[in-house]
């Protein structure tokens, strides 16, 4: 029988959400014995891969790159989990949502900046209008709220979602 494969997706976070991941320290080693993680930020795999049986993403939906990564990453992946608070509600990076993209731009990188003031038109993928949470993307099957989740949490989730014998009840909801 195949292993399950377990991805973890970064879009608009902090990366606080990874770090509570990596907090699992020894409990790493137990995940690794039951599944193996196929695309994450901490591993060299370049392009999110088909088949993936669960997914933790971290982060809203904030430019153009994530609404293509998070459109990808749900039809290649069996359980989508909104990992996070900035996944389940938007939160920090929707605090931008009442300013609009344009007056936060020139803020950041015409204001403020001494140097070769200009908004970057290549290379920095282009904001959306609003900040959104992940379910209001794609459909979200496990929300796993906490900015961030405690490592405690973050386990006792995979576990219950890689020793599943039939797929949870949708949504779930931990912490
Ligand atoms: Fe960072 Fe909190 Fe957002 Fe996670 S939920 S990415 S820890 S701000």
């Amino acid at each position: 029988m195949s292993r399950p494969r377990i991805a973890t997706v970064w879009l608009d976070g902090c990366s606080g959400c990874h770090m509570s991941f990596l907090d699992l320290d020894e409990r790493l080693l137990d995940l690794a014995a039951r599944a193996d993680l196929v695309y994450s930020p901490i591993v060299d795999a370049k392009e999110y891969p088909e088949g993936v049986d669960v997914c933790l993403v971290e982060g809203a939906v904030s430019t153009t790159d994530d609404l293509h990564k998070i459109r990808l990453v749900r039809e290649r992946t069996a359980t989508l989990v909104s990992f996070g608070d900035c996944a389940v509600t938007a939160n920090v990076p929707s605090m931008r949502n009442p300013i609009g993209p344009r007056p936060l731009l020139e803020r950041a990188y015409v204001e403020n900046v001494d140097l070769h003031p200009g908004i970057p038109t290549e290379v920095v993928p282009a904001l959306l209008a609003q900040s959104a949470p992940v379910h209001r993307i794609v459909p979200v099957d496990v929300f796993l709220p906490g900015c961030p989740p405690s490592a405690d949490v973050i386990f006792e989730t995979l576990l219950r979602l890689l020793g599943a014998d039939a797929p949870p009840e949708r949504p779930l909801r931990f912490g």
